[in-house]
């Protein structure tokens, strides 16, 4: 599924997921609308007929009282309709369902109307103990019969109102506490949707961002953290990235392999040319007049700086590609040192420049290196110190034991580079804008090979410097190194101005 329509599907779940307690809350208040509604049409209304009954008995017993002072026919037909209004009160009495109240009413009323109207009969022919012997007996027990019937069917409502009355309060809680449930759950169900929909967008972003990283620090080979076979943009961008790193890698081993074989092709007629140089200026080929020594001087120094060009770039190309052998066998360090020193001491002399080999106690007798690689560095390191440093100054190489490794700082009073460019003399063909003050043209690869070496042997390379004051670089190297072959393209070198 695409990004877009997962987001979309993501957001209309989440959408519709919060819209389910609105739904249940909505059925809850219907109920609860039911009740109060059957509460209103029910028993209100029912205790309203039952006043009104009562209000009509009273009326009716008060048209009798009235009959049997003024037997007029007003009187009379207030009367009956009195009881006709009574009657179909106690009619409506059915429909409210309050047991036998209305059909016992309605039979109390049933039973005075023919006696009203032979009261009447008695009053209208003068006959007024007859009336007062009906009034009596018929009409006054029916209308107290009829008003007995009410109590008990007010209270039989009172008790039914409340019975309703609990059953809305507890409908009320019950959609208080559905909705509240469904609010929960519908919150964490969204949550948890918005949580997946984040992380499946948050995590191949985070691989990719670490992949753009590796491949920027050189790591080109680098596999991406997401699969490649996701239908959607992030696996389609995965494919490409794993493409493009491989074509980087195959490319950055394609150069190191050209690099490695040019060069190599170049130091044959190089070692030619000097070997014949060499020849000629020992007179093999006849003497060599005056105006021909300078020339093959020239010739001489030209070709073996491309000697050692190529060499170099030998060096770097064939780490890179991978090959960088490290051939690491015991060796006595204090012979190493030895002969470190004596190699620059002439130099020294030749520079008069005041250099010395400090060895700190505790150093070991042997560490297991790839000498010939480690003279390199070095070598590297005093030749950079030489270079920089105007006579009259100071170059220490100063060999100290650091728990289970040996440290080798090579400090001079030379130039020195600026704090801007400190990050960047590890890199391949950088040279500081301190090229002024070097008493020899390089090409910026001696430092580049040096840390190289040095990565290769599991150590670290670092500088420190201050312009006009000096420069120092550090090795760490551990004791003992094991033989093996460079993997990767790991730096551990690491630079830092030097504070005054
Ligand atoms: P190469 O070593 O290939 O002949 P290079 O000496 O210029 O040439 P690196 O040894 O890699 O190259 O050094 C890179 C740059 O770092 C130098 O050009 C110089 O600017 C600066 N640098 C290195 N060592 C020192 C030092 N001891 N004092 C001052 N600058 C230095
Ligand atoms: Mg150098």
């Amino acid at each position: 599924m695409t990004l877009r329509a997962r987001l979309a599907l993501g957001l209309v779940i989440i959408a519709t997921v919060l819209v389910v307690p609105l739904l249940v809350a909505r059925a809850s208040l219907h109920r609860l609308h039911d009740q109060v509604r059957s509460l209103r049409e029910g028993e209100f209304q029912a205790s309203l007929v039952l006043g009104r009954l009562r209000d009509a008995l009273g009326d009716v017993r008060a048209r009798e009282l009235a009959l049997g002072v003024t037997p007029t026919d007003t009187v009379h037909a207030q009367l009956v309709a009195a009881l006709r209004a009574a009657t179909a009160l106690a009619d409506s009495l059915d429909h409210f369902r309050l047991d036998s109240a209305g059909h016992r009413i309605r039979a109390d009323l049933a039973t005075m109307t023919p006696a009203v109207e032979r009261e009447y009969a008695a009053m209208r022919s003068d006959s007024s103990a007859l009336a007062d012997r009906i009034s009596q007996s018929i009409i006054a027990p029916a209308l107290q019969d009829a008003d007995r019937q009410l109590s008990p069917a007010e209270l039989l409502l009172r008790s039914r109102t409340r019975d309703r009355v609990l059953d809305a309060e507890s409908a009320v809680m019950e959609a208080q506490r559905s909705t509240l449930t469904a609010l929960t759950l519908a919150l964490l169900l969204a949550g948890l949707i918005a949580f997946l929909l984040t992380r499946s967008i948050s995590r191949p972003v985070v691989a990719l961002e670490a992949g753009m990283r590796a491949v920027a620090d050189g790591e080109l080979g680098h596999t991406l953290d997401i699969r490649t076979g996701r239908n959607d943009e992030f696996g389609r961008l995965a494919a490409s990235f794993q493409d493009m790193s491989r074509q980087l890698a195959e490319l950055d081993k394609l150069k190191a392999e050209f690099v490695s074989i040019a060069s190599h092709e170049l130091k044959t007629p190089i070692n030619v040319i000097l070997g014949y140089l060499t020849l000629m200026e020992e007179g093999v080929y006849g003497p060599l007049t005056e105006k021909q020594k300078p020339v093959t001087k020239t010739i001489e120094a030209q070709a073996r700086t491309i000697a050692r060009l190529a060499s170099q770039l030998l060096d770097v190309s064939r780490f890179e590609a991978g090959g960088g052998r490290i051939d690491a066998r015991p060796v006595n360090l204090s012979t190493m040192l030895d002969e470190l020193e004596h190699t620059f001491h002439v130099l020294a002399v030749q520079r008069e420049i005041d250099f010395r080999v400090t060895r700190r106690p505790g150093l070991p007798g042997e560490v297991v290196w790839d000498a010939e690689r480690i003279n390199e560095v070095t070598g590297n390191l005093l030749s950079n110190a030489f270079k920089f440093t105007p006579p009259g100054g100071t170059i220490e190489l100063i060999a100290a034991p650091a728990g289970d490794r040996v440290s080798i700082t090579v400090r001079d009073t030379g130039a020195g580079i600026p704090p801007d460019q400190l990050p960047h003399v590890f890199e391949k063909f950088y040279q500081a804008d301190n090229q002024r003050s070097a008493s020899a043209k390089g090409t910026g690869l001696g430092l580049a090979i040096a840390r190289e070496i040095v990565t290769a042997h599991k150590g670290d390379i670092t500088c420190e410097s201050e312009p006009g004051k000096g420069t120092t670089f550090s090795i760490l190297l551990p004791v003992s190194v094991e033989n093996r072959r460079k993997t990767g393209a790991s730096h551990h070198a690491s630079t830092s101005g030097q504070s005054a």
